[in-house]
């Protein structure tokens, strides 16, 4: 049996295209596919069609989220305790305890977040606070910056440490100095030693993951992702959540070459190339790491960090490697995308992608820069001229592009003002594909009307883009990253019915206050799959 068609009208359209909008624009959709778009009026609307009344409100089309960790932001929000905020190690407590009320007796509960230079105690949390909240569970908790665990004791039992366990080599134990009980606090290469007993991800657990993971996207408007790094778990699971109808978004999934060759070795056996799958499950590009984080001070840099002279960052791969995972990658037919961060970081992509290109010309290739956070004026012309696509995140423009924000700190004044220029990058005609980082970046939640903010009021004006342009690198901008420009990303005839609702119209409101308007509805493939209460 079909479903009815479904007509939206009234409303004010961004189309994804960058055109202005259409003030007063009908959209007829009929089974999977927009089959008409225009001004109210002069688009016939079926008989037997659903009306849906869009006056007052903002039609685009689903947002297409180019950089996420989709399962594991579906699998932290079950599994996991965000302890981001958190002001005291009572606050902890209370925060575990009530998740543990959630969670099967036995199961393993995580928290990550905690930053305890703003609390009245002057300490970590240890097992004699968490363990009267969980007498049952093992609960692993690590601060925002990482380097070390605290547990509880049943974590420690489970882990069979005991007051005669020695210290690991290159770890630290901390002990009651009258007892030598060990505290729950375990340091460095200590920490491992709970890896070890703690239980991988479970396929089930990842699938309740993706449901839950579809949930969260699809309640801001969001209808397809791009998975970053995807092990062979990973994309097992993607397809069984297809088969099992649990997967309500598209995704783009790209399998990592971070730390090995292993991936490319598989790939090659197989004969499987970057598009391979249909309109719901594909395989992406090869994802590569050249450098790190600023906030860690791993990004790297041609000059030293402006809060740490000592370190120009660190390279996760060396340049020769680089290119030599982007030459293979790209031989086999794969889009290679490349984590890089730092200006140097962004110029070793660069060359690796030159390097490829050299030995074996490919017109399309749309390898792509993740990130690609500070760059000068010399690489945003060589970005235009290799036809490389950059995949930016302008929700970090948002929390850390403020003056005095993480950005300056790390850059200093002058070099803070190369941090994502995207007006720069337009003006010369280069893609860029807005995305969220989600799963791995989780202090603010997903939102991309929040990118879209943030990218509209950069903090440096020169930088700033209009909403038109925002909302097309939130969208058809993502679809041409992963070679899906013909099919989505836009609100045109003849396309997959992928269309969200906002509350507002966007036309009349000031861009400092677009995140008021929020999302009414999400459609994909046709389908209504969320609307607001
Ligand atoms: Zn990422």
């Amino acid at each position: 049996m079909f479903d009815r068609p479904i007509a939206i009208r009234g409303g004010s359209l961004f189309d994804g295209t960058g055109k202005p909008p259409i003030p007063n624009s009908t959209i007829v959709i009929i089974s999977s596919k927009i089959t008409e778009v225009g001004s109210v009026g002069k688009v016939q609307i079926p008989t037997n069609a659903e009306i849906i009344d869009a006056t007052g409100k903002t039609v685009i089309p689903g947002f297409i989220d180019s950089h996420t960790h989709f399962i594991l932001m579906g699998v932290r929000k079950l599994t996991t305790v965000d302890l981001s905020g958190v002001r005291s190690i009572s606050e902890i407590v209370d925060k575990v305890k009530s998740r543990l009320t959630e969670l099967p007796t036995g199961t393993w509960l995580t928290g990550h977040g905690w930053d305890e230079s703003s609390w009245k105690e002057t300490r970590y949390p240890t097992k004699a606070d968490l363990d009267p909240a969980s007498p049952e569970n093992p609960v692993v908790l690590t601060p925002c910056y990482g380097h070390l665990m605290a547990v509880n004791s049943v974590a420690l039992e489970l882990a069979k440490i005991t007051k005669k366990t020695p210290d690991p080599p290159g770890g630290k134990i901390d002990r009651d100095p009258i007892t030598n009980e060990a505290t729950g606090i375990l340091r460095e290469e200590a920490t491992e030693v709970i890896d070890l007993v703690r239980p991988p991800t479970t396929k089930e657990t990842q699938l309740s993951g993706i449901q839950k993971a579809c949930e969260i996207v699809l309640s801001k408007g969001c209808t397809s992702i791009h998975e970053l790094e995807s092990t062979p778990i990973d994309i097992n699971t993607y397809q069984t959540a297809l088969e099992k109808g649990f997967l309500k978004i598209r995704a783009y999934v790209m399998p990592e070459a971070r730390f090995t060759e292993a991936m490319l070795d598989g790939l090659e056996a197989l004969g499987v190339r970057t598009y391979f799958g249909n309109e719901f499950l594909r395989i992406g590009s090869v994802k590569i790491y050249i450098d790190g984080s600023m906030g860690a001070h791993t990004a790297v840099f041609f000059k030293s960090y402006a809060d740490e002279p000592s370190t120009k960052g660190i390279f996760a791969i060396s340049p020769e490697e680089l290119k030599h995972r982007v030459l293979r990658a790209h031989n086999l037919g794969m889009q290679v995308a490349i984590h890089a961060i730092g200006d140097r970081a962004i110029d070793e992509a660069l060359n690796a992608i030159e390097a490829a290109l050299e030995q074996e010309p490919r017109k399309d290739h749309r390898h792509r820069i993740e990130h690609c956070e500070v760059l000068t004026e010399d690489q945003i012309l060589r970005i235009k001229q290799l036809k490389v696509v950059v995949s930016m995140q302008p929700n970090f423009v948002g929390e850390w592009g403020q003056i005095g924000g993480m950005y300056e700190k790390r850059l200093g004044s002058n070099r803070y003002k190369l941090n994502n220029p995207y007006k720069k990058l337009l003006n010369e005609e280069i893609t860029i594909a807005f995305g969220s980082d989600c799963g791995y970046c989780p202090p603010w939640p997903f939102n991309p009307m929040y990118g879209i903010w943030a990218a509209v009021n950069h903090p440096i004006k020169e930088s700033r883009i209009s909403l038109e342009e925002a909302i097309k690198c939130y969208t058809l901008n993502g679809a041409y990253a992963s070679f899906e420009e013909d099919i989505k990303g836009s609100i045109e005839p003849g396309k997959l019915a992928d269309v969200t609702i906002l509350s507002e119209n966007l036309s009349l409101i000031s861009p400092e206050n677009v995140m008021d308007a929020k999302v009414e509805m999400t459609i994909v493939n046709g389908k209504i799959q969320w609307r607001a209460e």
